[in-house]
């Protein structure tokens, strides 16, 4: 049951942790299932799938992007989103500005970054995430708020290597918000950990855990 999975997960993580349920490819009676279990957040990676959501459920969900958003699919979701956790370059954050002010709004943000070993995942180095935030021209991006950052580790058993770059995560956090953001009580987010490795996630610092198949079983593409 959902609703059991809901209620679980949610008293065994520390309140501070966010539970987005990441509901892709599931239909919308399967959220309507945790939303009657009291989950508002929910994470989507397909703007088409988000924005049907979006339309037929109730307007009190807070929807996430989690996955690679491309940036001429932002204007579909910059009415509703409430974050979007994988900005992976300076142009897409200047769209999402762009689209943002359009709809007379300030849309949060995370930066992602690259962690794991595997070449596929996208992600800043560290180098190049703090070269968008200081960016001269970051500042003009009035519609936009970095409140965290965000990142996958490799999909392994190996549980050293997620907890260690779990760890690298949560340094890059630390040393951007001292060096850019110490005056931004906003900045605080840590999105880190899925159904695998979300426990030690949560002991490494996370501060949003995204799940899926713990919650709502196996995907079928
Ligand atoms: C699909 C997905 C998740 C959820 O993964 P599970 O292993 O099913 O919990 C989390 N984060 C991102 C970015 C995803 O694409």
């Amino acid at each position: 049951m959902i609703r059991d999975k809901i209620l679980h997960i949610k008293s065994e993580i520390p309140e501070i942790v966010t539970l987005v349920a990441v509901s892709k490819t599931k239909p919308e009676s399967a959220i309507e299932e945790a939303y009657a279990a009291g989950q508002r957040v929910f994470g989507e990676n397909k703007v088409q799938d988000l924005v049907r959501k979006y339309e037929q459920l109730p307007k009190d969900i807070f929807w996430h992007f989690i996955g690679h958003l491309q940036s001429n699919k932002v204007k579909y979701i910059a009415p509703f989103i409430a974050l979007i956790h994988a900005v992976d370059s300076f142009k897409l954050l200047e769209v999402v500005n762009k689209e943002a002010q359009k709809n007379n709004r300030v849309i949060d943000c995370l930066l992602q970054f690259h962690i794991a070993e595997e070449e596929t995942k996208f992600g800043f180095s560290f180098e190049e995430g703090k070269a968008i935030v200081s960016n001269e021209n970051f500042t003009k991006l009035e519609n936009i708020r970095i409140v965290g950052v965000m990142g996958m580790a490799t999909y392994t058993h190996n549980e050293d290597q997620i907890r260690k770059e779990f760890k690298a995560l949560k340094a890059i956090f630390t040393d951007l918000q001292k060096q850019f953001f110490a005056d931004k009580p906003y900045f605080k987010e840590i999105s880190m950990g899925m159904t695998q490795d979300y426990k030690i996630a949560i002991e490494e610092g996370s501060t949003m855990i995204r799940l899926g198949t713990s919650l709502f079983g196996q995907r079928n593409y």
